[in-house]
């Protein structure tokens, strides 16, 4: 297997790609030859969903009324709200961590103006004004969604799609080319840091048994 980079070429017996099916579906990085139409329909199938954070600090000690160390609460949605949760507080420190699913994320998130201004007028329709004026100016916003080395937050399959998951982690290449991460899992861990550490595993267990089959 070669790996051709902007820093050099990488000679392999065998290679574990793991970046997201969001950068696979761009086609940024060629496959040559190209992939077998199976995994690039389960890449297609496996498109990246998108949460993003817009955290904002206190001015001062007001906490709104909130007193435990760390509160976690979303607002009671009505059809076509932006789905907005919230942490607040985490261990008592003085910012609190808004996120922004679906839509509304690929809306505000590459524009963090947008994204602030979303954050704080789901506070202000939670708490009322009193909320407009508690937060210090500015804040901290992520947009996953345009870095073009996640281009989403994590993989949703599309439905009937499920089947996927299990088609991406297939390897490929006489087992020399494995996809891994957390989109290839099938085991209800997908879109989850343990499930990307867990497949990281299952597809090194997969080249090394591979090798040991080659040297025996
Ligand atoms: C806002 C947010 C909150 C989340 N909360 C949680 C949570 O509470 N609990 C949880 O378990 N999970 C959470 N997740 C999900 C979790 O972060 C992902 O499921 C996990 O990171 C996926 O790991 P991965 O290794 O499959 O892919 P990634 O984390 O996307 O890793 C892929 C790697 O490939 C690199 N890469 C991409 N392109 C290239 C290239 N061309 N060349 C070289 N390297 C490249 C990237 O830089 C990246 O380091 C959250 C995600 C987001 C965005």
């Amino acid at each position: 297997m070669r790996v051709e980079t902007p820093q050099g070429t990488i000679s392999a017996a065998s290679v574990i790609v793991t970046v997201s099916t969001g950068v696979l579906g761009a086609g940024s990085i060629v496959f040559d030859p190209p992939l077998p139409a199976d995994t690039a329909d389960a890449i297609a199938n496996l498109p990246m969903g998108l949460l993003s954070k817009v955290v904002l600090r206190a001015r001062g000690a007001d906490r709104l009324g909130m007193t435990e160390p760390t509160h976690a609460f979303r607002r009671l949605d009505r059809l076509g709200d932006p789905f907005m949760s919230f942490i607040a507080w985490p261990r008592d420190t003085d910012h609190a961590i808004a996120f922004v699913g679906g839509g509304a994320a690929w809306e505000v998130a590459p524009d963090p103006r947008a994204a602030l201004d979303l954050a704080r007028s789901q506070w202000r329709a939670m708490f009322g004004a009193k909320a407009d004026g508690i937060f210090a100016e500015g804040g901290f916003t992520t947009d996953w969604g345009t870095d073009p080395h996640h281009l989403g937050a994590y993989s949703y399959a599309r439905p009937g799609g499920a089947g996927a998951r299990e088609v991406l982690g297939r390897p490929i290449a006489g087992g020399r080319l494995i996809f891994a991460g957390e989109a290839c899992r099938t085991d209800g861990m997908a879109g989850t840091v343990g499930g990307a550490v867990l497949d990281g595993r299952r597809a090194a267990a997969l080249v090394i048994g591979e090798k040991d089959r080659r040297h025996h």
